[in-house]
């Protein structure tokens, strides 16, 4: 990288002396740590300084190895750059005190998924989160976190943006694109980032995000929210791009409370508000964000026609059985299978989830609840994770620290005598961290092989 390219890029928008002291904190400064906690899994998450923008978030003055934690790996918290944490804050504050039933957010560049999961508590059990990553083996990871945090409003899919274009048009009240960058706020965090940066590729990027934008705002209906960020600082793949959108498109101002005392930079850029992160200024990486309002009448277009249907019936008898191994009364689940597996979905979410499962290629939704195996039923980890989950239908078993680490290493706990014959819930500190099957003096782990630790 040349420094001096970097430099040269960040006079358009700063003095001499406040580059230096970017560049510094850049080169020298400690690399933060933070974590938001779920809502909807109030654990002892580590302690910390509350994050300004986010009241979930918390500033951690140490890094704990959260690998080796059974409340992370059962999704408690998620480790989250705090500056990211704002996008939420944005939502919140464009939507007011009370957040509409029913709202749609599509999360366009969603993998590993850190904002996806803000949004997933923000909209809470009414609202749906459609996480979307083109690249299948970063879904494949995303699916993994929205598995963990468990609260079953997420659809994960595996899409190019222009599909959206074509096939979900104006049907979403929230877009965001938390575009692929050339990623100057990650410089102190990684060396890549330093060493892929050139002039060249922020032109390159510059142009696949505004292809990426073009696409993800035909998914947005009239008057909804169109979120973009970026983890880079140069005017070309952030003002510059939404002035370009305000130019293309039909954009209108949005207001958000962003207090002084952040330190946050604000700009504009046509009708968007733009927020900078400098992580001279704020604690933690840098970021830029920025929101409009689609303008135009209509509201949400109808569902569009179904391209295929993936899911088959659940017999009766059998949602019965489901139903009771989840919180509230059988009329508030629909239950339907894809493949051998059965899934579980809210009621007031089902028609939404089948809308997206017949356009769109989707890797997970709803609550996993598990597998039929001839006439026996074997429950998913989703299961054991979803905050839905109705602890007394499972025998549960509290882990010592010891078993814990066995457990996520997929190695044999030693306390067979204690569990009871058959599948029992495991928990580590009041938090259900997975199943396990007593099979006479033996036991089953039943941890799918992708949640193994190795450290
Ligand atoms: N939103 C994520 C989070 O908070 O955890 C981080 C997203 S990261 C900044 C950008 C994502 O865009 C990457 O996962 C990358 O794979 C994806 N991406 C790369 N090229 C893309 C493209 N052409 N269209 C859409 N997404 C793309």
């Amino acid at each position: 990288m040349k420094i001096e390219d970097f430099k040269s890029l960040l006079r358009e928008q700063m003095e001499e002396l406040e580059i230096e002291r970017l560049v510094a904190a850049l080169d020298q400064g400690a690399q933060p740590t933070s974590i938001r906690v779920n809502p909807h899994k109030p654990y002892p998450a580590p302690e910390g300084r509350e994050v300004e923008w986010c009241g979930w978030g918390r500033h951690l003055d140490e890094r704990p190895s959260f690998t080796r934690d059974g409340l992370f790996q059962a999704g408690a918290y998620y480790v989250q750059e705090a500056a990211s944490m704002f996008v939420g804050h944005i939502l919140r504050s464009a939507l007011g005190e009370e957040i509409p039933a029913g709202l749609r957010v599509l999360d366009m560049c969603a993998a590993p998924g850190g904002k996806s999961t803000l949004y997933s508590s923000i909209v809470g059990d009414r609202g749906l989160v459609v996480a979307n990553e083109v690249i299948r083996n970063r879904a494949l990871t995303l699916a993994d976190n929205a598995l963990r945090w468990g609260v079953g409003n997420m659809v994960v899919t595996s899409n190019d943006p222009s599909h959206f274009a074509s096939s979900l048009v104006e049907w979403f009240d929230v877009v965001a694109v938390d575009a692929p960058c050339s990623g100057e706020g990650m410089f102190r965090k990684s060396e890549e980032s330093r060493e892929n940066w050139s002039l060249d590729n922020v032109r390159l990027c510059a142009a696949r995000q505004r292809r990426i934008m073009a696409d993800a705002w035909e998914s947005l209906r009239p008057g909804g929210l169109f979120i973009y960020s970026t983890c880079t600082f140069n005017r070309d793949e952030n003002e510059s791009n939404m002035e370009w959108l305000c130019q293309e498109f039909e954009c209108e101002r949005v207001s958000v409370e962003c207090p002084e005392e952040w330190g946050i930079v604000r700009t504009e850029a046509a009708e968007a508000e733009c927020f900078h992160f400098y992580p001279h200024r704020t604690e933690g990486e840098g970021l830029f964000a920025a929101v409009v309002r689609k303008g135009g009448e209509g509201g949400r277009r109808r569902n569009p026609k179904a391209r295929r249907n993936p899911f088959g019936e659940v017999e009766p008898k059998q949602r019965k059985v489901l139903a009771a191994m989840l919180e509230g009364s059988a009329e508030d689940w629909h239950f339907a299978t894809i493949g051998e597996s059965l899934y579980g979905y809210r009621r007031e979410l089902w028609e939404d989830v089948r809308c997206v499962s017949e356009q769109m290629s989707v890797l997970f939704s709803g609550v996993k609840m598990g597998e039929i195996f001839g006439k026996k039923f074997k429950p998913d980890h989703s299961l054991a994770l979803s905050k839905w989950l109705r602890r007394e239908s499972f025998p549960c078993y509290e882990l010592s620290e010891e078993e814990l680490q066995r457990y996520l290493h997929r190695e044999e706990l030693g306390c067979v005598s204690e569990l009871t014959e058959g599948v029992n819930l495991l928990l580590w500190r009041g938090c259900p961290v997975g199943f396990i099957k007593r099979i006479g003096g033996r036991t089953n782990t039943m941890l799918p092989k992708e949640f193994r630790i190795f450290i």
